[in-house]
């Protein structure tokens, strides 16, 4: 709401400026004007006047340095930042910024590149005339710093480096758009720090490039813009929540640091490491009034280096000990922000040698002043926390913006103070990274040169480049030795004798020529080792409440093998370094068949919508030919040119064999179905990162809210198959059905319109957003699925499908104890022949966020039974022995009938007693097929949390349930989410493309 209670404001009487506040020590440079400077005075009247206590300003902030000829923000503004009523879209920001670069010559702009939507990033240099007029020569410093190689790691030469170079800090803001004060912020900023004369900003002005993009989410920055502007204009009415923010996810943009999907993150990323910075600092709002959450809580990333720990707290606490000087309220450090993903934006520097910070500052979400009041863990006194927030007040975008820039400046100064020691630790952490194979391990990590994947295994490789890690390929074959695995618990069922045989003993392993080595000597070891490596998080950690994901091993989630090598011997293979790598592809051989195997790899899914004339099947069983095995599900092409499907396979990195004959094998046809997928008005991020996959991968769909689903009857006359991803939040039946109430309240309108111009972009529009899917959505789902469609659903929305009875024989149960957070976990191939499992083997690894636990039933109408606690099976008290039946005195002995065991993922057997009349009874034809399972308990875990996961081991993960004449499939896992999991992207492809047949290999019991 907004509220413009202006007469309510205390305007603080007048600092005078000039004063410097006793608080700082002999030899440090107070913060606060030069006397001799003059004031913008027009410009710090507004200032205070937009400031709502005298408290939420410091020295730094409360004045605005005058120029003749550098404009303040106030020429695009109309007003000075912070102002209220007033969010600039981004090219009004960059108009600023430009502005300046023409008017000082201590700016410059940089254009860092395009976001999804074309819109440009920028990044804004600001520092002395001579760093800027030296930034190639300082860069090739840097360069020598960040990669010690260059310097033959010589600590001498080093600091003679350290001494001559200017360190650049890169502030990014706004990567969460409802986090709106940061742009206002640093164009003020930018502003301070060219035209201040003050010795305090002079120093910094001096000693650091500051780096700024202002915009990191630009995209949703303008959506935000839109929205707020919209509110303006309606200012009695409620407004639309920011449902999209960039093209493809909200709030997750600050997870995209390890598979750099997104663009933003990639020209942040480029940005960072080209400038060869030593700081990335990114910006957010939801936290009163500024938490440092860098240092954060326990656990630490295990991989960073412990220097930067020490700077996290160093840096830090310098902050909050200059601001609490200044009387500000509410700055703390420490709290509940646990620093163990590597996802964040931020992390990019804590992984490529640099300094990682955040700041949560406290946002309105737009430039309304507003009455504010904290929860009471808000405002509580805490041993970090010893001047906390208030528990009501008054706030502003300029309070805001003063805390931001406050920080900052304090920071930077700080930084630049000491920047001989940060400039020496980033040099000594580049170092620490290229001497890790000897000092700490591993040597490097093998991606062997014969995976069956050789394209998921490039997709891999593919992100490691975006990180500028180096990548080498062997050329020739190698032996290496593996660490000796732990000697078994002895006595286990074996001879002593035996085992002492076999004392631990070291094996060796070959890896053929054409093998990709990591090497662990580079600059940028420690990003390849945090994504590469496993991650433990202990059921027993202190932390109960990790803050993301708690494992993400890039090689179980992409289906690629990647083998951990401590021995050192590795580094001396000869080796090339190699860049742009792809898959090789194209067609060999002799013949007018063609064959491609199918390893679960998506580019066949590509494939197939490319070639969408050509004649393709899949085989149901493997076969052999040409001299080469083919697994089941392979793809037998014809009609096409043989040209036409070499060009597209060598493009796509699909290796084809022509054959003589097509194989003797059962077939069925792999069709381009006709895709939508659904989405809710509720969120959009979690079935953003399917467009993503689905976008990148080249497979069209349609895009269709769940109010479009409702207005359209038939839709199986245009759809083959729905997708409808997790909505998040474990929204249910409610929310998604009957949306949010329209009984009160006015439509919330998502759609362009003069006055909100960049909301929709590419994306879906309605005139109101609380409507649900409805009960006709219901109706026509229900109905798509019993003539024939495919409806896909994976966690949120598979228990909303079986809420609403879309699939019998399935239930679900909540977690009781279970506590698997975002982790990596064990899966196991339960059902080969079925297509959904084409191309995967038996072991794989999935990613899991709690659940759902599936269980299943041949009964219709039953929750299937849940096994816990001990079995109960055990033979009671009697006579004999435990394998003796009992008697009874008085008459002859019976035989009990044998009790028909199942395994855990199957449905228990029918009994004699249900089959009495047994209209319940699912004939087995219908009944669900399992497809992939959970592992047993002891593999469950493979990266992150895991705990008690006896609830859902073994238990189905992924379940093809039929549904009148079409299918519900049914995933546990998600197996699509931020561009870490391409493994188990050919799940959801395969049940895609041989829609119509997915009974195929079905095995019923016979009953
Ligand atoms: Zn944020």
């Amino acid at each position: 709401m907004r509220s413009r209670c202006w007469s309510k404001l205390v305007l603080f009487v007048a600092v005078g400026g000039a004063v410097a506040p006793r608080a700082w020590a002999d030899g440090e440079t107070p913060p606060g004007r030069d006397p001799k400077q003059p004031v913008d005075e027009a410009y710090t009247e507004k200032i205070r006047k937009y400031t709502t206590k005298p408290y939420f300003s410091s020295p730094l902030v409360d004045y605005l340095p005058a120029s003749k000829n550098v404009p303040t923000p106030q020429a695009v503004l109309g007003d000075v930042a912070g102002a209220p009523g007033i969010l600039p879209y981004a090219e009004d920001v960059y108009r600023y910024m430009r502005l300046l670069e023409k008017a000082s010559p201590r700016v410059k702009v940089f254009s860092i590149g395009k976001t999804e939507e074309g819109r440009e990033m920028i990044a804004v240099a600001v520092s002395s005339e001579e760093n800027l007029k030296n930034l190639e020569e300082n860069r090739a410093r840097l360069g020598k710093l960040g990669d010690p190689r260059s310097i033959k790691l010589d600590d001498a030469e080093a600091d003679k480096l350290v001494a001559e170079a200017v360190p650049v800090y890169y502030i990014t803001g706004t990567i969460h758009s409802p986090e709106t004060g940061a742009p206002t912020a640093l164009m003020e900023l930018a502003y301070r720090l060219a035209v201040d004369e003050s010795p305090y900003i002079k120093e910094i002005r001096d000693g650091t490039v500051t780096l700024i993009t202002p915009v990191v989410e630009v995209d949703g920055r303008d959506r935000m813009v839109d929205l707020y502007k919209w509110h303006l204009a309606h200012a009695k009415q409620f407004y639309p929540w920011l449902v999209y923010w960039g093209k493809y996810v909200a709030h997750d943009n600050n997870r995209d640091a390890m598979g750099v999907t997104l663009k933003l993150t990639e020209n942040v990323l480029n940005t960072y490491v080209g400038w060869k910075a030593q700081v990335l600092h990114d910006l957010h709002e939801s936290v009163p009034y500024l938490y440092d959450n860098t240092i954060g809580d326990e656990p630490y990333n295990a991989w960073i280096d412990p220097i930067l720990a020490d700077e996290w707290q160093v840096i830090g606490w310098n902050n909050v000990s200059a601001m609490t000087k200044f009387g500000m309220p509410g700055v703390f450090a420490h709290g509940d922000f646990d620093t163990w993903s590597p996802g964040y934006l931020m992390f990019i520097a804590a992984l490529h040698n640099g300094i990682s910070r955040l700041y949560e500052t406290f946002g309105n979400g737009g430039a309304d002043t507003e009455e504010r009041t904290l929860q009471p863990e808000e405002y509580a006194r805490t041993w970090y926390r010893q001047n906390p927030p208030l528990p009501k007040v008054l706030w502003s975008q300029r309070d805001n913006n003063n805390y931001e820039e406050t920080g900052l400046l304090t920071s930077l100064h700080f930084f630049t103070e000491n920047k001989q020691r940060f400039l020496k630790n980033f040099y000594l952490k580049a170092k620490r990274s290229t001497t890790k194979p000897s000092e700490e391990g591993p040597a490097a990590y093998v991606l062997p040169g014969d995976d069956p994947r050789p394209g998921l295994q490039a997709e891999l490789l593919q992100v490691l480049e975006k990180q500028a890690v180096e990548i080498s390929r062997a050329k020739s074959a190698f032996t290496v030795t593996l660490p000796a695995k732990k000697p078994k618990e002895p006595g286990k069922g074996k001879d002593r004798k035996e085992e002492k045989s076999e004392a631990p003993a070291r094996t060796t392993r070959e890896f053929p020529a054409g093998s990709y080595i990591i090497r662990m000597d580079q600059p940028y070891s420690r990003i390849a080792d945090a994504l590469l490596d496993r991650q433990y998080w202990s059921p027993d950690d202190p932390q109960k409440t990790p803050y993301d994901d708690t494992g993400w091993t890039f090689g179980e989630l992409f289906g690629v093998q990647v083998t951990r090598l401590t021995d050192i011997k590795v580094l001396d293979v000869p080796m090339d370094r190699v860049t742009g790598i792809r898959a090789p592809g194209g067609v060999k051989g002799q013949g007018t068949v063609f064959a491609i195997n199918n390893s679960a790899e998506p580019a066949l899914a590509t494939l197939r919508y490319k070639l969408h004339d050509a004649s393709i099947e899949a085989a149901e069983e493997p076969f052999e030919s040409a001299g080469k095995k083919f697994n089941r599900g392979s793809y037998i092409v014809r009609n096409t040119s043989r040209a036409d499907l070499d060009r597209a396979a060598a493009e796509l990195g699909v290796e084809v064999t022509a054959l003589g004959a097509p194989p003797g094998v059962k077939t069925h046809p792999v069709r381009a179905a006709r895709i939508v997928l659904v989405h809710t008005w509720l969120s959009t991020q979690t079935e953003g990162w399917w467009r993503l996959a689905l976008d990148k991968l080249g497979i069209p769909y349609d895009y269709r809210s769940t109010q479009a689903i409702a207005k359209i009857p038939d839709l199986n006359a245009k759809y083959d198959v729905i997708l409808f991803p997790p909505v998040g939040y474990n929204a249910g039946v409610n929310a998604v059905v009957n949306g949010i109430p329209t009984a009160w309240g006015n439509p919330l309108p998502w759609k362009n319109t003069p006055e909100t111009p960049n909301l929709v972009g590419k994306n879906d529009s309605t005139d109101d957003l609380r409507p649900g899917l409805g009960w006709d959505g219901v109706a026509h789902l229900q109905e798509f699925v019993e003539r024939g469609g495919v409806l896909l659903t994976a966690m949120d929305t598979s228990s909303l499908a079986l809420s609403l009875g879309f699939a019998d024989g399935i239930g679900t149960q909540n977690a009781s104890k279970m506590k698997i957070v975002g982790s990596v976990v064990g899966t196991r191939l339960v059902d080969e022949a079925s297509p959904i499992a084409y191309g995967y083997e038996e072991k794989g690894a999935a990613y899991c966020d709690n659940g759902p636990i599936f269980s299943l039933s041949s009964i219709a109408g039953q929750r299937g039974r849940r096994r816990l606690g001990p079995e109960v099976r055990a033979r009671p008290t009697g006579r004999g022995s435990l394998d003796d039946p009992d008697f009874a005195v008085g008459r002859p002995g019976v035989e009990v009938p044998e009790e028909r065991k199942s395994e855990t993922w199957e449905s228990p057997p029918v009994l004699d007693e249900q089959k009495r009349n047994g209209f319940r009874v699912i004939p087995p034809s219908l009944r669900p097929r399992v497809i992939f399972r959970y592992a047993d308990s002891k593999d469950l875990l493979v990266s992150g949390l895991v705990e008690g996961g006896d609830e859902i081991a073994q238990r189905p993960a992924v379940v093809d349930a039929p549904s009148g004449k079409g299918h519900v499939v049914l995933f546990s896992i998600n197996p699509v989410y931020r561009g870490e999991t391409w493994g188990s992207y050919a799940m959801v492809l395969n049940t895609i493309l041989n829609f119509d047949s997915l009974n195929a290999g079905r095995k019923d019991p016979s009953e």
